[in-house]
C-alpha cells in the first residue's frame, strides 16, 4: 500500500493474499469453460460447486440456495423484480424504507413504473425503520418488503429478526440487503429462518469486484433472472465468473471467521476517533444511531461547510474518504439518508463519511482528525 491513508472501506476493499492466492489459478491454467464435458470443464465446475459448498457452510444455508451473481446491484435487482414479477397475481404492494442503497431504490422506482405499488417508509432520527409503521404499511396485496440490514452511509443495523418474522407471520416474502453486513454481524441463516432473499457482495468483503450472491430461501417464489444457458439452474444463465466465485467464497470465509476480532479493533479505533473529533471540532455531530451501528462507520455532520470542498482537501492530504452519497462525475447530491434521518440539504452536504478497515491504525486516525480540524476551520471561514 501506498502512504495515501484509506478511509473508505465501505465504497469497497483491497483484495486480501489468501483471496488472490485463491484466485490465481483461475486467472491461468484453470480456464475451462464450467458447462463443457472435458477435463477443463470439470475443473472449473468443481472449483464452483466447491465454492458453493463452502459458502454454503459459513453461511449455514443448503448448497441450493445459493446463486452466484455479478454484485450486490444485481443481486438486488433480482430480489426485488424476480419477486415482484413471480408473484404479481398475489399482489401489486412493496414496501421499502426511504435510506435503501439506489440498487434497491431504482429498482422500485422501476416497478411502480410497471404496475406495482411502493412504500418507502421513514425512519427516526437514528436511522432506525420501526417493526410497527411496517406492520401498518401491509395490506393484503403485499408481496415483499425489502430493507438492509445495515446501511452504507451511517452503518446503522436494523431489527432483522423482528421485521422477517413479522412478515413470515403475514406470508410476505422478505429481502434482505446484507452487504455492509457480513462480516461485521454474523449473518448465520439457521439464525434468521424468516429471511427469504439475501444479498451479498464480493468487493465489500476484501473479495472481488463484480461477483455476489443471492440466498435464496428453498421454496421462495422468484422469477429466474438472466436467461441463456441454463447456468446456475437455468435461474442466472451466463457463463460463471470462476475465479470471482473462487475469490469470493474465501472472502467470506475468511470475514466470517474473525468477525468477533476485528469488532473489537474497529470499534476502538472508531470509538477514539469519534471521541476526539466531537471534542476537538466544534459544532460537530454522527449522523445514525451509536447503539445500533457497525464497528467500521463514522459519519459526521460539520455544521456550516459544503462537503465537495472538505472531500478534496482531504484527498490534497492523501485522506480517501466519502460523502456517503452519491457522486456521480464530480457533481454531487445531498445525500438521501442524511435527508431521511433529518438533516438539511445544507448539513447532509457538510457530513464526511469515514469507514474502517483491516489497514486502519491509530497514527492514521490522529492524522486524519489534526488535518480535519484544519480543513473544517478553513471552510467555515
Ligand atoms: C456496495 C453496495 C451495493 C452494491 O453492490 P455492488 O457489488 O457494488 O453492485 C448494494 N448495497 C449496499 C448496501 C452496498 O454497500
Amino acid at each position: 500500500m501506498n502512504e495515501r491513508i484509506y478511509m473508505d472501506y465501505a465504497s469497497t476493499t483491497f483484495l486480501r493474499d489468501e483471496v488472490i492466492d485463491t484466485m490465481k489459478p483461475y486467472l491461468t491454467e484453470c480456464f475451462g469453460n464450467p458447462s463443457g464435458i472435458h477435463e477443463f470443464s470439470r475443473v472449473a465446475k468443481n472449483a464452483i460447486e466447491h465454492s458453493r459448498e463452502n459458502i454454503a457452510r459459513v453461511l449455514r444455508c443448503q448448497r441450493k440456495e445459493v446463486f452466484f451473481t455479478s454484485g450486490g446491484t444485481e443481486s438486488n435487482n433480482w430480489a426485488i423484480k424476480g419477486v415482484a414479477f413471480a408473484n404479481r397475481k398475489k399482489g401489486n404492494h412493496i414496501i421499502t424504507t426511504k435510506i435503501e442503497h439506489h440498487s434497491v431504490l431504482y429498482t422500485c422506482k422501476y416497478l411502480e413504473q410497471n404496475g406495482f405499488k411502493v412504500t418507502y417508509l421513514d425512519v427516526d432520527s437514528d436511522g432506525i425503520v420501526n417493526v410497527n409503521d411496517i406492520n401498518n404499511a401491509i395490506t393484503d396485496k403485499t408481496i415483499l418488503v425489502s430493507i438492509a440490514f445495515v446501511n452504507n452511509e451511517i452503518g446503522t443495523i436494523q431489527d432483522i429478526e423482528a421485521i422477517s418474522e413479522l412478515c413470515h407471520n403475514k406470508n410476505i416474502i422478505f429481502h434482505t440487503d446484507a452487504i455492509q453486513a457480513i462480516g461485521k454481524i454474523d449473518i448465520s441463516l439457521d439464525k434468521y429462518e424468516f429471511v427469504n432473499l439475501l444479498s451479498i457482495s464480493g468487493h465489500k468483503i476484501y473479495g472481488p469486484k463484480g461477483i455476489g450472491i443471492l440466498y435464496i430461501k428453498d421454496g421462495t417464489s422468484i422469477d429466474n433472472y438472466i436467461h441463456g444457458g441454463s447456468q446456475e439452474k437455468g435461474r442466472r444463465s451466463g457463463t460463471e465468473n470462476v475465479y470471482g466465485i473462487v475469490g469470493l467464497s474465501k472472502a467470506i470465509e475468511l470475514v466470517c471467521e474473525d468477525i468477533d476480532e476485528e469488532n473489537r479493533k474497529l470499534k476502538e479505533l472508531r470509538d477514539y476517533m469519534i471521541d476526539r473529533i466531537l471534542k476537538e471540532i466544534p459544532n460537530s455531530r454522527i449522523n445514525g444511531s451509536l447503539k445500533y451501528r457497525t464497528s467500521n462507520n463514522i459519519n459526521v455532520c460539520f455544521e456550516g461547510i459544503k462537503d465537495e470542498g472538505i472531500l478534496l482537501a482531504l484527498d490534497l492530504k492523501g485522506i480517501c474518504a466519502s460523502s456517503g452519497s452519491s457522486c456521480n462525475s464530480g457533481s454531487v447530491n445531498s445525500s438521501h439518508v442524511l435527508q431521511a434521518i433529518g438533516l438539511s440539504s445544507l448539513e447532509a452536504q457538510g457530513s464526511v463519511r469515514f469507514t474502517l478497515g483491516k489497514n486502519s491504525k491509530k497514527e492514521d486516525a490522529d492524522y486524519v482528525i489534526e488535518e480535519l480540524k484544519d480543513i473544517v476551520k478553513r471552510y467555515r471561514g
